[in-house]
């Protein structure tokens, strides 16, 4: 049996493949800008050293969801001042001067945040840069088109005649990129060229226009305009089974979840494993137990089918995921203690992948590498 080069539960990150990530995604947009989307720690990998890596490899740009996310990168990422970061998940009575003083861009998606960034910019004493959201159809954050657009054009503008802030995009969310064809993309599109040509025309300056998450960076070129907001593409993930695999598109998956058995042992047939006994073994075998659970952020939905590599085989988990620990049903083999078992990983060495772990939990990929706890160590490659 193959002892793991470290012994316990770890997420590697491969820093070279998100670099090599960035770089495909900025050719598949030449003509635009690259914003990294790192909320939510870099969708678990750790959002400063992706952060870094990121900008090592192009992007002129970094996307968070909170201005806390924001606030932090540029504190301690180290990263030079000309890196724009811009943070679009408005809270109320947030740490909008903070953010002032930080050169983020916020958006802003109506009357009420327009005059919380005022305030901050005054008492600040710098101006804001704030982006104006459209609701283009996604129906969650944005302005509404028609009277509320017009006025949150009116007013920014105004703002901006007396040196409170300087409206820096112009920006909307799709709400089915991730469907090719759907009747909403071109809609909301529409929609998009129409709020921007109307706020343009009343004399706003945007440096950026944007709405391209991965889905519409990888297939919808008439969407990159200025700039294209790549998340979980950068992290070598597919945005959806319709749009295809990471490698369709030169992609390489970042994260690979890895982790020594801490046991293995020979049990009798017949025997109920794990809570609730919803796994029963079919005969005389061998268990082998990942220190792993959903404390880690191993989805409890994948119990009973999410797949493991061991000793060069796919095996699935036996009975439910626990806190911290799962069982896998090794069969005739008997590793030793501290084998490698692999849940997921760039696939090449014939590990499951995300995609395959977010199949076997009914979920999708995105929330199976975002989740990954804190408990578990990223290792930096
Ligand atoms: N832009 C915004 C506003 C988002 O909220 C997100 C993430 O959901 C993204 C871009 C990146 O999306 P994706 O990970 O699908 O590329």
């Amino acid at each position: 049996a193959r002892r793991a080069a470290v012994s316990r539960a770890r997420a590697e990150i491969d820093l070279a493949a998100l670099r090599a990530n960035v770089r495909a995604l900025r050719e598949r947009a030449p003509g635009a800008a690259l914003m990294a989307v790192v909320k939510a720690d870099a969708y678990g990998h750790g959002a400063i050293p992706c952060a870094r890596a990121a900008v090592a490899a192009g992007a002129t740009w970094l996307g968070t969801a909170t201005p806390q996310e924001a606030l932090a990168l540029r504190a301690d990422a180290g990263l030079p001042d000309d890196v724009r970061i811009m943070c679009w998940l408005w809270t109320p009575g947030g740490p909008w001067r903070e953010a002032v003083e930080a050169d983020l861009d916020v958006s802003v998606s109506g009357m009420w945040a327009l005059e919380e960034v005022i305030e901050a910019a005054r008492s600040a004493g710098l101006p804001a840069r704030v982006q104006l959201k459209a609701d283009t159809g996604l129906g969650r954050g944005g302005c509404q088109p028609g009277e509320d657009w017009a006025e949150l054009v009116r007013e920014a503008l105004r703002a901006e005649s007396e040196g409170l802030l300087r409206v820096t995009g112009l920006w909307s969310h799709f709400a089915c990129a991730d469907e090719p064809g759907h009747p909403s993309i071109a809609a909301q599109l529409t929609r998009f060229r129409d709020m921007t040509a109307y706020a343009e025309q009343q004399g706003v300056r945007p440096d950026v226009r944007h709405i391209a998450n991965s889905p519409a960076t990888l297939t919808l070129p008439e969407a990159h305009f200025d700039l294209v907001r790549p998340g979980i593409a950068m992290y070598g993930v597919s945005p959806s089974p319709e749009i295809g695999t990471p490698a369709d598109f030169g992609l390489r998956p970042v994260m690979t979840l890895a982790a020594s058995l801490a046991l293995v042992k020979q049990v009798p047939g017949g025997h109920g494993v794990s809570y609730g006994h919803h796994y029963t073994t079919p005969g005389e075998t061998t268990l082998g137990l990942v220190p792993l659970g959903y404390a880690d952020g191993v989805p409890r939905h994948a119990s009973s089918t999410g797949p493991v590599l061991v000793d060069g085989k796919w095996r699935t988990v036996a009975g439910r995921i626990a806190m911290d620990q799962f069982v896998v049903d090794l069969g005739g083999d008997r590793p030793e203690p501290g084998t490698e078992a692999v849940l997921f990983g760039p696939g090449d060495r014939g590990e499951p992948t995300a995609e395959d772990w977010a199949q076997a939990a009914g979920t999708i990929g995105y929330e199976i590498v975002t989740r990954i706890g804190s408990r578990v160590p990223r290792v930096y490659l």
